[in-house]
């Protein structure tokens, strides 16, 4: 163990909260966790977490609360609502959310929170499921220094990157402007990819090829695979990508600030969530372009 073990209220044991609760019982720390759904609670319970039925139980004698949802909404009931975190704040009196979400609803919440004399930081993620198991998680984070200062051991043990990138809010600025690239690539591979398909090339080569070179990019790599081989597998799910979407464009709406290809693609992602295709994987958008080509 590198650092003081902390106990930490985890909320959120998804695809992403799962994974990073563990690493952070690997690096020593007590994790009493909560969700909505009492299996992932028994799930992560098996691993060694401290089960709890109530955000208030999590948050019992905790030295600082995380949250991994998947909304706004999600993360303002969990606050705001009935036995919520600001009515039953940890010990610690520090709350960190981690989730994707509008970055004008947290700085509300900090608001609200300091009032109350609670620290709390927007610290969203980038890296996936792969990272969030590897603890090897890209960790931006919007809030006052010092309550970043106290934050930052326990960050260490679900990322390698992790930056400060200013006040509250800011944190999810610099999500969306990651979204807006990994959206944009996600399309440009479905393209490159579509073309090499109907040129009788072999995509796996395709593929191999192009990531030694300038074309190279994590989506190609971790996603690229999947594409070809027509599985479809969540991990990063088109809603959650048409949710950071829409997040994009109220921030670029707000600043007046033209973004045309993250409008093409988002239509995209509309067409391929009105195919049902919204519980699969970001890869799947690639079946927007088997319809285009009458490949389905
Ligand atoms: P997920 O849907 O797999 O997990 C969310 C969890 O929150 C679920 O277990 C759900 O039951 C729980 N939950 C929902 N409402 C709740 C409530 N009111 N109280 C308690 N628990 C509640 O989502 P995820 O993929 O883990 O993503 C979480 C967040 O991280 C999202 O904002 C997403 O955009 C972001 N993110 C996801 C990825 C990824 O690759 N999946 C990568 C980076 C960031």
């Amino acid at each position: 163990m590198t650092t003081e073990p902390e106990t930490i209220c985890f909320i959120g044991l998804g695809t992403m909260g799962r994974e990073m609760a563990i690493n952070l019982m690997k690096a020593g720390h007590r994790v009493q966790a909560y969700d909505v759904r009492h299996e992932a609670v028994d799930n992560l319970a098996a691993q060694g977490a401290q089960p709890c039925r109530s955000i208030a139980e999590a948050a019992r004698n905790a030295s600082i609360a995380i949250t991994m949802l998947p909304d706004t909404p999600d993360v303002e009931s969990v606050v705001y609502g009935d036995g919520g975190l600001l009515a039953n704040p940890p010990k610690g009196r520090i709350v960190v959310d981690m989730s994707t979400i509008a970055p004008n609803a947290v700085r509300r919440m900090s608001a609200e929170f300091e009032s109350a004399g609670i620290d709390f930081l927007d610290a969203p993620v980038s890296g996936g499921p792969s990272g969030a198991k590897n603890a090897t998680l890209s960790i931006m984070v919007g809030g006052k220094a010092e309550a970043f200062a106290r934050a930052n051991k326990v960050f260490a043990g679900m990322g390698t990157t992790i930056t400060h990138v200013g006040a509250s809010g800011a944190g999810q600025t610099v999500k969306l402007c990651n979204q807006l690239i990994c959206g944009i690539n996600i399309q440009a591979i479905c393209e490159a990819i579509a073309l090499g398909r109907a040129s009788g090339v072999d995509l796996h080569q395709l593929r191999n090829v192009l990531l030694g070179g300038s074309a190279a990019s994590w989506m190609l790599d971790k996603l690229g695979p999947a594409m070809i081989e027509g599985d479809a597998k969540a991990g990063f799910r088109i809603d959650l990508m048409l949710k950071d979407l829409r997040l994009v464009q109220e921030q670029a709406q707000a600043f007046a600030v033209p973004l045309p290809a993250t409008a093409l693609v988002t239509s995209q992602y509309i067409e391929a969530r009105a195919h049902d295709e919204g519980g699969n994987g970001n890869q799947a958008l690639f079946r927007v372009y088997d319809r285009m080509t009458n490949r389905l």
